[in-house]
């Protein structure tokens, strides 16, 4: 990309960028002028020829940007700090209560950014911030329309409420796009990968070539509500009955887990149980990476995806991929698994914020073209 070969030097002219890159140099010079605009490079005179008229010699600007990143999942929000060029500057999680209203939750989660101890000064280099949820983001309004776990943020002006109280630019995606995203991009030679986020919910992402794939109405990835044939009784939160978040989500498991008399009240215990070689537990686990696989198998079969990356709090387990991966094997065309990549997700419980990163720097240069 463009910054990193500025700032590490290895290019340092519209031309040689051009070389480097594979870019024509009409793109160069359309994505430098923006990256000038936007004080994340400047010209710093002109260099030698190499024939001809000389080049102006490119550096990164001098004051640093820094990007945060907000990931709410459904009890906890992650937060991230990071430079231009990236790196993850600092960390760190707080409790979340989505039931409350999204003025306190947001308001909450502002004062958790401006108010950490950082080795940056917000302050002065903050140029945007990524905002995660768990629901599907009406893209051109930038709010949640229906979210079944966020029932009061229905229609609530997120975008404008925070940019009105932080100043700088705002971008909101859905959790499990940003999940995508960030994997997608720490795999550039992937160019087209499905992300599954399983933990209390189910929910996945579609990338191709770089960019999130919304869909008509965002609702693009959106598998919880897909019905499974191993489906119960129980009723979903969309109204509907059968679907897959009512079998092999966190929060399923963990209701079924307690029918069978074990004790235990949440996600994590129910995994950490499986780690332990719990039987009851493993075969809970196994079963949900069935289900799951078994909807993937027609996801994959109709997207042929290069690579099927899963994430979330049971991806920790083994016998769940596993159980996902011996589904896709024996249900889809071998065409379609012979070269695809099946992989838990690298990034771990960072992959959010890391996409959000990409999303808001992406979204703050107004260049979703390039970088990748
Ligand atoms: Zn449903």
């Amino acid at each position: 990309m463009i910054i990193e070969a500025v700032a590490s030097g290895s290019a340092t002219t519209r031309s040689d960028l051009s070389t480097l890159l594979k870019l024509s140099p009409s793109t160069v010079s359309v994505r430098v002028q923006a990256l000038l605009e936007n004080n994340v490079l400047r010209e710093a005179g002109a260099g030698k020829s190499k024939g001809g008229r000389r080049p102006q010699v490119l550096e990164t600007a001098g004051t640093p940007s820094t990007f945060a990143a907000i990931d709410m999942g459904g009890a906890h929000v992650r937060f991230g700090v990071f430079d231009t060029q990236g790196n993850l500057l600092a960390s760190w999680e707080a409790s979340l209560d989505l039931s409350l209203p999204p003025r306190d939750v947001l308001s909450s989660a502002l004062d958790s950014l401006t108010g950490a101890d950082l080795d940056v000064d917000l302050d002065a280099t903050l140029r945007g911030i990524s905002l995660g949820v768990p629901a599907p983001v009406n893209q051109e309004l930038q709010r949640i329309d229906v979210g079944a776990r966020m029932a009061g943020w229905t229609h609530f002006p997120i975008r404008e409420w925070m940019e009105s109280h932080i100043d700088v630019p705002v971008a909101v995606e859905n959790d499990a796009n940003l999940m995508a995203l960030g994997e997608a991009r720490h795999h550039p030679e992937i160019e087209r990968s499905i992300t599954v986020k399983a933990g209390a919910a189910i929910g996945s992402g579609i990338v191709v070539d770089g960019k999130i794939y919304h869909g008509a109405s965002g609702m693009a990835g959106d598998i919880s509500h897909v019905r499974s044939h191993r489906s119960t009784d129980r009723p979903c939160g969309c109204g509907n009955i059968g679907c897959l978040e009512t079998i092999a989500s966190g929060v399923a498991l963990v209701e079924r887990a307690r029918a069978n008399g074990m004790s235990i009240t949440s996600l994590p215990e129910l995994v950490a149980r499986a780690h332990e070689g719990d039987s009851a537990a493993t075969t809970l686990i196994r079963d949900a990476g069935r289900a799951l696989g078994e909807v993937l198998c027609s996801v994959v079969g109709f997207a042929n995806p290069n690579a099927l990356f899963v994430g979330g709090r049971l991806s920790t387990l083994e016998i769940f991929i596993a159980s996902i991966r011996s589904e896709l094997y024996g249900g889809c065309h071998p065409l379609v698994t012979r070269n695809l990549l099946i992989s838990q997700a690298t990034l771990g419980a960072d992959a959010g914020i890391y996409g959000g990163f990409e999303l808001i720097r992406d979204t703050v240069f107004h260049l979703p073209d390039l970088i990748h």
